[in-house]
């Protein structure tokens, strides 16, 4: 808990639903300040604020905070009395409620290039729009964020396959970044997020109940979005198997076209797949596809007609799912795009 001794105290946003953090940015007096450590990596010899936060510290400008973050350019203008904790005639800062881990995300960005955030992990990224979006820091918070609904996307076009779509941000994303994802989007407000970072989180274990802890802070779903995610486990695991008998049954849809060997051969991959040891037929992974199982198993079986009305089908059954997925997770969110026609499938090499 932040000290209200603190001379230079300054209210923030309000708006933390999803996080417990206290808010506030103070310059202590020297009566009982606690010891700190430098952070080599983020020290400027001819910095002129210290910035405390839990027991590291970063030695860094004044003018590139203010340059940044209204709530420190105010800050600085407020002149500090002679109590005020200092050291080499340099100010000190404590920021509570923070990580130091969310700060050296924030501040290697901000001291690097703008650019740097499109080369940062998921990490940074959610980093950013934390502390950016409690400074009031709106360029860099809105520049994470825009990384950030890139990777936790409203369009299909633009996802295709959950797999090949998160490896594509960045190598360093991991699932339960997607919890953090989810409390950002409420706290933001970029409600577009939502329904794909909860169907993300429906793909953890333990950690959708328990939360996770990295770099200090535990990154924890609300209650509320618990049972969204509960509730839409079940909801998905029932659309990914419905899906699965609309994709692979043999029916009218494929029999109009072609030989008795291919209705042979959809009896096989359905027998095959259906007892998958790893039971993604019945998983709650609808969005994941089904092509490399198709194009690396069965294409030869099939005729040419067959397996492209296969790949257009498996397709289409996962279009169907994204565009109801806030429905999944009963978000109401009438912005959430239908997907439109398509490009054709890619030829197979
Ligand atoms: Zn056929």
């Amino acid at each position: 808990m932040a000290s209200t001794t603190g001379t230079s105290r300054k209210r923030l946003r309000s708006d933390t639903a999803a996080t417990s953090r206290e808010e506030t940015v103070q310059s202590n007096t020297v009566d009982n300040p606690t010891p700190w450590e430098r952070v080599d990596e983020i020290w400027y010899e001819d910095g002129n604020v210290i910035l405390v936060v839990e027991n590291k510290a970063f030695r860094v400008y004044q003018g590139l905070l203010s340059r940044h973050s209204p709530v420190f350019r105010d800050m600085f203008k407020i002149p500090q009395p002679e109590t005020a904790e200092s050291e080499d005639r340099c100010p000190i800062v404590r920021l509570s409620g923070d990580t130091a881990a969310d700060w050296v995300h924030v501040l290697r960005i901000s001291l690097q290039r703008a650019g740097s955030l499109w080369h940062a992990p998921l990490c940074s990224r959610l980093a950013v729009v934390r502390i950016g979006h409690k400074y009031e820091m709106n360029f860099l918070r809105d520049q994470a964020l825009k990384h950030l609904k890139q990777v936790f996307t409203d369009r299909f076009p633009d996802f295709d396959n959950v797999e090949d779509h998160l490896c594509a941000f960045s190598v360093e994303a991991r699932i339960y970044d997607a919890i953090a994802a989810v409390n950002l989007s409420r706290l933001t407000g970029e409600i577009s997020m939502l329904p794909f970072a909860l169907y993300v989180c429906c793909q953890l274990h333990d950690e959708l109940v328990h939360g996770c802890e990295e770099g200090g802070l535990l990154e924890k779903l609300a209650p509320e979005d618990i049972v969204r995610c509960v509730t839409g486990k079940t909801k998905l695991a029932q659309a990914n198997a419905a899906a699965f008998f609309r994709t692979f049954l043999w029916g009218e849809y494929y029999s109009l076209c072609c030989k008795d060997n291919c209705e042979q051969a959809f009896h096989e991959i359905i027998t095959h797949l259906g007892q998958d040891s790893d039971n993604h037929v019945a998983d709650s992974t609808p969005l994941e596809a089904w092509s490399f199982a198709i194009t690396n198993y069965y294409r030869t079986k099939l005729c040419t007609t067959c397996l492209r009305r296969l790949r257009e089908k498996e397709r289409f059954e996962r279009v169907r799912i994204w565009d109801s997925l806030p429905s999944y997770f009963n978000v109401d969110l009438p912005t959430w795009p239908k997907t439109g026609i398509l490009p054709p499938l890619p030829e197979l090499v």
